[in-house]
């Protein structure tokens, strides 16, 4: 089998890669939302693709994967990635996660991720509301997590949250950095405890929380919510699109609390992982399958963090519908060192009618069943998915 072509298109909000064979067998690959900018990427590496046997995975990657790097960088690659297996396994016949090792379990977790409510305030009864209605949502979440401190709205409110400049980015709104205030740092433990209160202890915690905080701010919150026993405290120093790890200063905060400390969104490939996992400077993990650069760099990973006592919850809230059903394919051939994955959502809503395989509903009492059709499982139902496409996509499906 050959690849004849590659081609990228934006449906709604997120961009899709297709890859066609001379077999008639086509592979998709997801693209978190947000990043249409991507697509001349994708196409870049038409060149390095064509006339390669798709179903050779590995052998494909080594043309193209130096051509990566951390988020945004590894998206274009990670979507090749993913297109590959989803033909891999349709011409095998079997669900990729049987070429990843098989399932080890019949359902994988999920966290609410993409459904979350706008928040207009950000005081701990508004915090306390917000995961009221998680805990009342359909899909019967067993843990959630809320977006805190350079994470969210409260680092803009007043002017005595931190010490640093207030800075706006065009390209994304986490970007404030520097000491918190007492104030700040107590405003933060007064929403985790408003949050746990409403929670208790039959739904998990667990917090975004930057990047963007001092080392030592992340020490005295991960301290202070020791009693509150929260999943975990996610990209307090580095995080979303830092393009660096940092691990010796993420190890000096988790070697010295109970807190379970957790980072690795914006990775990109498993020697950048070496440092965090080797020194054992967080206790989890979240590498994206759209960012890592896909699938089997992320079943890799996740076997090393296993071996050294990390765990995994991979990110995912902008991978949308076909990055939902990647990792569901790969979480459910994780070790036991899997928790959750971050559950992305279909935008607009009419993903969910372009685009055939899944479950309905999705989530059963915050699980997903895994599928068991080939490749991805998913297919667009191409006419009701060419009304969606730009003119200049309109050859997409040809
Ligand atoms: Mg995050």
């Amino acid at each position: 089998m050959k690849i004849t072509d590659v081609r990228c298109a934006l449906f709604g909000q997120n961009l899709v890669v297709r890859i066609t064979t001379d077999a008639g067998i086509d592979g998709l690959g997801p693209i978190e939302h947000t990043k249409p900018y991507i697509k001349p990427h994708v196409m870049y590496l038409r060149e390095a693709l064509v006339g390669e046997d798709p179903t050779n995975v590995e052998r494909v990657m080594l043309r193209i994967r130096q051509r990566g790097a951390f988020k945004p960088w590894g998206a274009a690659i990670s979507a090749v990635e993913i297109a590959l297996w989803d033909i891999a396994g349709k011409a095998a016949g079997v669900p990729i996660y049987k070429l990843l090792g098989g399932k080890v379990r019949d359902r994988v977790r999920i966290y609410n991720g993409s459904i979350r409510e706008p928040m207009a305030r950000f005081e701990p009864e508004d915090f306390a509301a917000s995961v009221r209605k998680m805990k009342a949502h359909p899909y019967g979440f067993t843990m959630v997590k809320q977006g805190i401190g350079f994470h969210s709205g409260m680092k803009d409110v007043g002017p005595e949250f931190h010490y640093g400049d207030k800075r706006p980015n065009p390209f994304h709104s986490w970007v404030s950095r520097g000491m918190l205030s007492e104030r700040g740092l107590k405003h933060i433990v007064a929403c985790v405890a408003a949050m746990k209160e409403e929670l208790g202890d039959g739904i998990g915690l667990a917090l975004d929380c930057g990047p963007g905080m001092m080392p030592q701010d992340a020490l005295r919150l991960a301290k202070a919510v020791e009693p509150l026993n929260v999943m975990w405290l996610e990209d307090m120093i580095t995080g979303d699109y830092s393009p660096y790890v940092n691990a010796d200063v993420y190890r000096d905060v988790t070697m010295a609390t109970s807190t379970p400390i957790h980072t690795g969104e914006q990775i990109y490939l498993r020697q950048n992982f070496k440092d965090l996992i080797e020194k054992h400077a967080v206790n989890i993990i979240g590498p994206d399958p759209c960012d890592i650069g896909g699938l089997a760099e992320l079943k890799w990973v996740a076997e090393y963090a296993d071996l050294h006592g990390i765990m995994m919850a991979p990110h995912g809230t902008a991978d949308g519908l076909i990055g939902l059903a990647a990792l569901v394919q790969v979480c459910a051939a994780l070790p036991d060192n899997y928790i959750a994955f971050e559950l992305p959502s279909g935008k607009p809503d009419w993903w969910h009618d372009i685009l055939e395989g899944l479950p309905d509903p999705i989530v059963k009492d915050g699980f997903i069943d895994v599928w068991d059709t080939p490749g991805l499982g998913v297919r667009f139902n191409v006419d009701k998915a060419r009304e969606k496409l730009a003119e200049e996509d309109k050859g997409f499906f040809d």
